[in-house]
């Protein structure tokens, strides 16, 4: 069999050199569980039977990981029977035991069947489903497999896995992404790739155009469908769908499954295997707080605290708007900031990015969407000014930090209209999110007057009635705020 060996080249370099693959230990930290026993008994999520679609728990239902105990067999890359040229790159790759997705679904993938791993990032799932499909297409000439991704850096991220992992096993990868210029792409799809990586809206472009065949495609694999879902590329989805094989294997990995992606399961998957891996309990080491605050008086609250901290701050809002409004009232103020959200250019959005991990900017404002795939080490700080709807989001979001240190905090501004939201997100992991507390010189909600309510309730400094409340505290000195 002929070996390839085709490096990464410069161009492809420089374009993915913002990107940081986490570290075992930043993967152990966002997962829960502990560098060297990725699959111990005690730490590890996984263990439920692979079940068939009907009689699956649905995602949001999904058990805190410390309430699985493990009594199986501990599995090993070793019993996947995958060929000597992928057992020595993933050694190389210092993946020792395989991660509770991979443990379930690379044995199914391998069978060919179909696959719908529930699951987020950070848990391994690209390898899921890389691993099958250089084991599958090895060597093969023409393009025998597509993976769809969401966004470019989620792009990059899973062709750098394919590279690590296939490249000495004859895997070559090319990647198509919006925001490039188009002669990128022509080039890497004359490069004769045998597994294409590609967001949605440029991989039609290309279809319409008849740049690319898929005819030959014998795995699909879509990687977060529900970010897919929220980016509105379901459209997009079906219609790349429609032009593939019929009798393709299809892997589809998602943390939740909105109604959307359920149907295009239903439709076009076969007979899937249900592969679900609980949401952890988010990284232990992050110190949470909730801090109660009216919608009008989240700036104040927010340079209050810019101005406390040194370190590195990630912002989480829930609109592109509202990211920029915020980011030119934080510039005003002085300090250095970047946003990213999905209508900035792919370059805006880079340098943002950059800027924020070199330290150019210590404050980063984004929305999930654009935030998604993005893997900053050394973030000290994520405020939640908007509560995300979703109670994974919350978990996604503050395993941002406290990947290294131990001493990451998590802020969360809530409204009296997120109350429900908290709920979630203390139905998921339970106890390790403390009670919301009122800052110093913020009026408690239970308190505001309705007009107060709606202009933001300033004033009262030391308002409010002093209730003792649990949780884990800010982690600051006293007598900032007083707990509810
Ligand atoms: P993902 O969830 O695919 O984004 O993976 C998160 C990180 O986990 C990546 O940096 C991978 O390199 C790493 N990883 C994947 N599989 C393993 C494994 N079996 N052991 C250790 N690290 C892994």
């Amino acid at each position: 069999m002929r070996r390839i060996s085709r490096p990464l080249d410069a161009a492809t370099h420089a374009e993915f050199a913002f990107l940081h693959l986490p570290s075992r230990s930043e993967l152990a930290n966002f997962v829960g569980f502990e560098s060297d026993s990725l699959s111990t008994e005690k730490e590890v999520v996984p263990t439920e039977e692979v079940v068939p679609t009907e009689e699956v728990v649905p995602a949001e239902e999904v058990v805190p990981a410390e309430e699985v105990v493990s009594a199986e067999k501990e599995v090993t890359f070793h019993d996947f029977a995958f060929r000597e040229s992928i057992l020595a790159s993933i050694e190389e790759a210092g993946f020792v035991k395989p991660t509770p997705i991979q443990a379930k679904s690379i044995g199914p993938a391998l069978e060919g069947k179909d696959v719908i791993g529930l699951a987020q990032t950070g848990t391994g799932k690209t390898a899921a489903f890389a691993l099958p499909i250089i084991q599958r297409l090895a060597g093969r000439p023409d393009l025998g497999a597509l993976v769809l991704a969401p966004t470019r850096e989620l792009a990059a991220q899973i062709t750098v896995m394919f590279n690590q992992l296939g490249e000495d096993s004859g895997v070559r990868v090319a990647t198509i992404v919006g925001g490039v210029p188009m002669e990128q792409d022509y080039a890497a799809l004359s490069a004769w790739p045998n597994v294409l990586v590609a967001t949605p809206g440029r991989l039609n472009d290309h279809i319409g155009s008849d740049n690319v065949f898929l005819s030959e495609v014998e795995i699909l694999a879509i990687d977060e469908a529900d970010r897919m879902h929220d980016m509105g590329f379901i459209p997009q989805i079906r219609d790349i769908i429609s032009v593939l094989p019929r009798n393709r294997q299809t892997l589809m990995f998602t943390a939740t499954m909105p109604d959307d992606v359920e149907q295009i399961a239903r439709k076009s998957m076969k007979d899937p295997v249900r592969i679900q891996i609980g949401v952890t309990a988010p990284a232990h080491r992050a110190k949470q707080e909730l801090l109660e605050v009216a919608e009008d008086d989240k700036p104040r609250l927010l340079l209050k605290l810019l101005g406390e901290s040194k370190g590195r701050v990630l912002v989480f809002l829930r609109t592109k708007r509202g990211v920029d409004r915020l980011a030119r009232r934080v510039d005003r103020r002085r300090h250095k900031v970047g946003r990213i959200h999905g209508d900035l250019e792919q370059n805006e959005r880079d340098r943002a990015i950059a800027d924020f991990r070199d330290g150019r900017c210590r404050i980063l404002i984004a929305t999930d969407i654009a935030a998604r795939g993005l893997d900053i080490s050394n973030i000290e700080h994520v405020i939640n000014y908007d509560f995300p709807h979703n109670a994974e989001d919350y978990v996604h979001r503050i395993g941002r930090t406290a990947r290294v240190e131990a001493s990451g905090l998590a802020t969360s501004f809530v409204t009296r209209s997120d109350r429900r939201a908290v709920s979630e997100v203390r139905r998921l992991i339970g106890d390790k999110l403390p009670r919301t507390v009122c800052p110093e010189g913020h009026t408690p909600l239970a308190e505001q007057s309705e007009p107060e309510r709606k202009s933001g309730g300033r004033g009262r400094p030391g308002g409010g009635r002093g209730r003792s409340g649990g949780g884990s505290g800010s982690g600051r000195s006293g007598g900032r705020r007083r707990r509810r």
